[in-house]
């Protein structure tokens, strides 16, 4: 074919990438890879290797060893040893060693591209424009990080040794999120990569090997599922980071409960990309190409779910199905195609099973015309019209190329769907007017929202879920929190400093007597206090109440003892109740400063009821309701202050990084410092304008109970606080197990928090739990600050591209 020809038909030709570079870093290795631990590349315990397969030709590139039990120690001690002098080095020395990492990879980025678009099957369009860049830029940005760690974080130290688990879409770009903020902040680290996918990770170790990282700092073990779940189990690391699907998560949830591992959870989604009726569909179109198209689909937080206003549904479909027929499936090193090859056939298997089962349930499949080649592991762009909402193909992550179109007439009703899901880790909005995106964004339940854009990322912007996605951020000054910990936790103490019923008489007793009848042996009492829910007192379900005993043993009140039904009730209306989040921060800062006000004016009566309670002499009484005053004050301050940031991302965006309320969160108080354990919770979470579910100190809860007058005289809605009395640790159990909680703190014993942790795996609550570590709740800096308002809050990322 002459030149002119082939401009005149502009066929197709393939661009092949030469793997040359990448066979011989193979060959160096005779095609066999170690486990890189302490420095060093060790053979596994076990004798055992894996083959690693290039997904687009079924070749076999190269055996990976499959760590053990005995290797995972040997990593983590080799961490654990390299810890020390790695935290007294200092932030600068860590910096350089950062730096140098990043700039290794920008020179080797080339091998790391065709590596990469090998070893997962997708593209070197993608791997050397997208992965590899965005690993660079997350060393750099983060050697940033690692310089400005003990000006910006003072407060903060690191955690210990990390342990990581990364998934098989994103192979090295996973590993840049993971490693980079973790050695930054002063960790070392165990990082296991996808069985599918490890090589990328041991060329990045050669890597570290060459700019003189000290040993044991990084340390990679190749294997299975068993060995992350030794990872994962390991007595000596202290936290662990995870990205993959919502069932491993869970698994890693319940296996890490009560151990007081830090943990953080990048898991699935089903992201909805909406698009409103004045969207440019052209750009729509080209969004949809990178929204699901991207890595095959094999991405968390892909627009699979495509939502669009009924009156352009039709046009806009013609216009995905003319582009859909001209994309090209093939081989990952060709520089022309689009869509490379699905990792694995278990993978394939899986999105061939979901696509049959869509169709089956009713829903139209549209394929383009051409066939996939043969030679490897391909699955053509497909898209489903005519879906129901409930549908199994509109509900689960099938990771692969498949789009799932459903449409919307209002505005209201795109939320609506778009929110219908157990997942929320990301969407993208398709509009011309800026002023309905920026309406709805807020309303999406979603860590990241894109405006006109998808599929965007960038070191300086924070990224993760909110329910089954998981919980935590990478990226952004907000992912560095997940490798550090307040210093201020080595002053907790393992026993509560105070205790409310000090001689001996707290003991509750149980009368089985309905509670608006209790006088006659006990005559000596005068009322029994209900509980509070949507803004009235309510009698307990159950119609039972506790006899609460004062310091001296004499009873001095009963309470009612609430049930499940209560907790229902209460998180029913709670749930129900949006009136306060959608105050200003102003109005809530007015609303909390009226609350403190109503308190000072009974700050008497209030010190009374703790010098009933407690042993506390009247002096120390007052300076409790004090302290509870100025707590109040302080979270007034910041509900209008502990705000957002826009992020130095390197698009041309605008990125909003904007703190939102968690939503529901349920609150197990301490049973000590009755009244600033309630103050020091409630307040933090209400100011950032969350609902609350409050269960008070058991032993001694009439502070809270006394509140509600405090409560109904300063203008906070019915339902925003709800508190239902009674058997702590019981009526925890159902709000852990409570699909409609979004979150949980607990202050309690050891035991009570690991029942938490592991109760909440079933919808990811996110949780906050003592682990039997107290505070001294009358100290400003253990029981105030900021670390109440990052529980409080969920980062939620806003992409707004600019530009004419
Ligand atoms: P997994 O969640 O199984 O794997 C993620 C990582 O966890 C891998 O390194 C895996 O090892 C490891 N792992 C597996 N079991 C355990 C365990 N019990 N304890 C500790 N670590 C474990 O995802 P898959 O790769 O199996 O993919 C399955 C599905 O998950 C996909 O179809 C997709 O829907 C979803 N997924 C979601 C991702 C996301 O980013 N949200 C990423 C990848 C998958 P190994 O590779 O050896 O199995």
């Amino acid at each position: 074919m002459t030149i002119k020809e082939i401009y005149k038909n502009m066929s197709y030709g393939p661009a092949p990438e030469s793997a040359s570079a990448a066979n011989d870093f193979i060959d160096a290795h005779d095609k066999t890879f170690n486990l890189y631990i302490d420095g060093q590349w060790k053979e596994p315990s076990s004798g055992k290797y894996f083959d690693s397969t290039n997904p687009a030709t079924k070749e076999k590139l190269a055996n990976i060893a499959e760590a053990n039990d005995a290797d995972v120690d040997a990593a983590v001690a080799a961490a654990k040893k390299a810890l020390p002098k790695w935290v007294e080095i200092g932030a600068h020395q860590r910096a350089r060693y950062m730096y140098a990492i990043a700039r290794q990879i920008q020179k080797h980025s080339r091998l790391f591209a065709v590596l990469e678009a090998m070893d997962n099957g997708k593209s070197i369009r993608e791997t050397r424009d997208i992965d590899i860049p965005l690993v660079a830029r997350h060393f750099y940005h983060h050697a940033g990080w690692a310089q400005l760690r003990d000006t910006e974080l003072k407060d903060h130290k690191e955690i210990g040794v990390i342990g990581q688990i990364i998934p098989w879409n994103f192979p090295l770009l996973m590993m840049a999120w993971k490693i980079a903020p973790a050695i930054a902040m002063g960790n070392t680290v165990v990082l296991k990569p996808a069985e599918f996918t490890s090589l990328t990770a041991l060329l990045f170790a050669e890597i570290c090997d060459q700019i003189g990282l000290p040993k044991g700092v990084v340390n990679i073990v190749t294997g299975d599922g068993k060995t992350g779940a030794a990872i994962v189990n390991h007595a000596d690391v202290q936290k662990i980071a995870f990205t993959g699907s919502t069932e491993v998560g869970k698994i890693i949830r319940r296996a890490t409960a009560g151990s007081g591992k830090k943990l953080s959870l990048e898991l699935g989604g089903k992201s909805p990309f909406i698009v409103f009726d004045d969207a440019d569909l052209d750009s729509a179109v080209e969004g949809v190409v990178d929204a699901i198209w991207f890595n095959q689909g094999q991405v968390c937080c892909a627009g699979s779910r495509l939502l669009v206003q009924e009156s352009v549904a039709d046009k806009l479909y013609k216009k995905i199905r003319a582009r859909m027929e001209r994309l090209r499936v093939g081989n990952s090193l060709d520089k022309c195609i689009d869509i490379g090859a699905i990792v694995a056939p278990v993978q394939l298997k899986v999105i061939e099973d979901l696509v049959k089962q869509g169709v089956d349930e009713g829903a139209t499949l549209w394929q383009p015309s051409w066939t996939c080649p043969k030679d490897g592991y391909f699955y053509p762009p497909s898209l489903f019209t005519d879906v129901s909402p409930s549908s199994t193909v509109a509900q689960v992550e099938i990771f692969g190329p498949v789009l799932v179109a459903m449409s919307f007439r209002t505005h209201k009703e795109a939320v609506k769907l778009a929110n219908n899901t157990r997942y929320g880790l990301a969407a993208s909005l398709w509009t011309e007017n800026i002023n309905l995106a920026l309406d709805i964004a807020p309303q999406i339940k979603a860590g990241t929202v894109w405006i006109n854009c998808t599929n965007v990322f960038d070191a300086a912007s924070g990224f993760g879920g909110y329910r089954e996605s998981g919980f935590g951020r990478e990226g952004g000054k907000e992912g560095l929190y997940e490798y550090l910990k307040p210093k201020i936790e080595g002053k907790f103490s393992d026993k509560p400093l105070t205790n409310p019923n000090p001689k001996g008489s707290a003991k509750k007793e149980k009368t089985a007597k309905k509670s608006d009848k209790s006088n006659g042996a006990f005559s000596a009492i005068d009322r029994t206090t209900k509980m509070y829910i949507g803004g009235k007192q309510a009698r307990p379900d159950g119609g039972y109440s506790t006899v609460i005993k004062g310091a001296d043993g004499t009873a001095i009140g009963e309470v009612s003892t609430g049930n499940r039904k209560d907790i229902r009730n209460a998180v029913e209306v709670a749930q129900k109740s949006t009136s306060w989040q959608g105050k200003t921060g102003h109005s809530k800062a007015q609303v909390l400063y009226y609350l403190a006000e109503n308190l000072a004016i009974r700050q008497d009566e209030f010190a009374n009821r703790l010098v009933q309670m407690t042993q506390q002499s009247k002096s120390e009484a007052l300076k409790e309701v004090d302290i509870a005053i100025d707590r109040i004050y302080t979270y007034a301050a910041h509900a209008d202050k502990y705000d957002g940031n826009v992020h130095h991302t390197t698009h041309r965006n605008v990125t909003l990084a904007m703190p939102e309320p968690v939503g529901l969160i349920a609150i197990v108080c301490p049973d000590e410092s009755p009244l600033l354990g309630f103050i020091s919770t409630v307040i933090p979470a209400i100011a950032m304008g969350n609902n609350v579910v409050v269960i008070p100190s058991e032993t001694a809860p009439f502070s809270a109970t006394d509140f509600y007058q405090i409560l109904d005289t300063s203008d906070v809605p019915c339902g925003t606080v709800n508190i239902v009395t009674g058997a702590k640790d019981e009526l925890a159990t159902v709000l852990a197990k409570h699909d409609n909680v979004d979150a949980i703190w607990y202050f309690g014993t050891k035991e009570g928090s690991k029942n938490i942790e592991l109760l909440s795996a079933d919808n990811m609550k996110r949780t906050w739990v003592n682990n039997g570590k107290y505070r001294d709740w009358t100290d400003k800096k253990q029981a105030e600050g900021t670390t109440f308002l990052q529980h409080a809050t969920e980062i939620k990322n806003i992409w707004i591209p600019y530009g004419a």
